[in-house]
């Protein structure tokens, strides 16, 4: 069998499996996680503008969240979730790192839309320029439209390289109390930094947290481990149509993704 016959087969059985997927899996029966970094007009440095997405980019994906009826949860609010039984369209909206920019741009439009986000903070960034205070992370909290969650210490991966069991615990554990200590709520989640875990990460993560994201990519929340949950990344390249297709339209999505790297259209 020729290299082409060959190609067609593996497409041909993949729009099968896509379409599928497509039908079995619907809205209301799992919870997407989106990460997003920055929302500005200004990337934080220049080679940051991948993870920077502007304000009215992420005004017009909260008006399609919004104008859709999906319904925004706090990443803390998933281990209670059971999407199968909830029969609502549900989504997560998270934000790593705690840059300043969440606050003086993402959060006038969080409220405008009344849509809810998680902040994963790094806590040794609190009070650093370009990131976020204490006093906004204290509005933001009691505002009960974001939720401040860890992103460790120090963003250091936890599973590369030489952390000891001690590094890890003082990064789960510290960052925690910081974070408590800034927003006056409890931190239960939190949100590896470059998705870096393995079993005694997980295990150290435990005594301190019920909730931890992990990986980016297309593998929403129906129910599984609360301790290893996925999240799809948001850059300033996704259109509204990206946004779309990505919510609605999963498989799909993957199969265009797939398509143009093929092609080499990115
Ligand atoms: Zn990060």
């Amino acid at each position: 069998m020729n290299t082409f016959k060959r190609i067609l087969i593996a497409l041909g059985l993949f729009i099968i499996f896509a379409v599928g997927v497509e039908l079995h899996t619907n809205l209301e029966s799992r919870v997407l996680v989106y990460m997003y970094h920055s929302v500005s007009d200004q990337p934080f440095n220049p080679d940051a503008e991948e993870f920077t997405v502007a304000p009215a980019q992420f005004e017009k994906q909260l008006r399609y969240f919004s104008e859709q009826g999906f319904e925004t949860l706090f990443a803390t609010e998933l281990p209670g979730i059971e999407p199968q039984a909830a029969g609502k369209k549900e989504i997560v909206l998270t934000f790593d790192d705690g840059y300043e920019d969440n606050y003086t741009d993402a959060f006038p439009l969080l409220k405008k839309y009344g849509c809810k986000a998680t902040i994963f903070m790094i806590a040794s960034k609190i009070d650093q320029p370009g990131y976020l205070s204490s006093a906004q992370i204290r509005e933001m909290t009691e505002s009960g439209v974001v939720s401040v969650q860890s992103h460790t210490v120090s963003h250091q991966p936890l599973a590369w390289g030489d952390k000891t069991y001690e590094d890890v615990d003082y990064e789960m554990g510290e960052s925690k109390r910081l974070i408590e200590a800034a927003s006056g709520a409890e931190v239960t989640a939190v949100a590896m930094p470059n998705g870096s875990f393995d079993q005694t990460v997980t295990d150290i993560a435990k005594k301190y947290y019920n909730v931890a994201f992990t990986g980016t990519d297309f593998a929403p929340y129906t129910g599984q481990d609360p301790m290893n949950i996925h999240r799809v990344g948001i850059y300033s390249r996704h259109t509204i149509g990206d946004i779309r297709r990505m919510t609605e339209k999963r498989p799909l999505y993957v199969l265009k993704r797939g398509l143009e790297k093929l092609l080499g259209l990115e």
